[in-house]
């Protein structure tokens, strides 16, 4: 295999994920979440540009108590 041929791979295999949410693949990813695993590495969630946006939270409490 040409080095060439090996970036293409890798670059091809970011170009996009499953959404966690409808199980989709997705071209646009969304990192919604990171899974922690026992063994090995943890995984990361990924999600749709139309799933992802209700699962990421948003301000935290505090942030919008804050100067009240
Ligand atoms: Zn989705």
């Amino acid at each position: 295999m040409t080095r060439e041929a090996l970036a293409a791979e890798s670059v091809s295999a970011r170009r996009g994920a499953l959404c966690c949410r409808c199980k989709r693949w997705t071209y646009a990813p969304v990192e919604v979440g990171y899974v922690e695993r026992q063994s090995g590495p943890g995984v990361v969630l990924w999600g749709c540009p139309s799933h992802a946006v209700p699962m990421i939270p948003g301000p935290m409490p505090g942030e919008l108590e804050r100067g009240a």
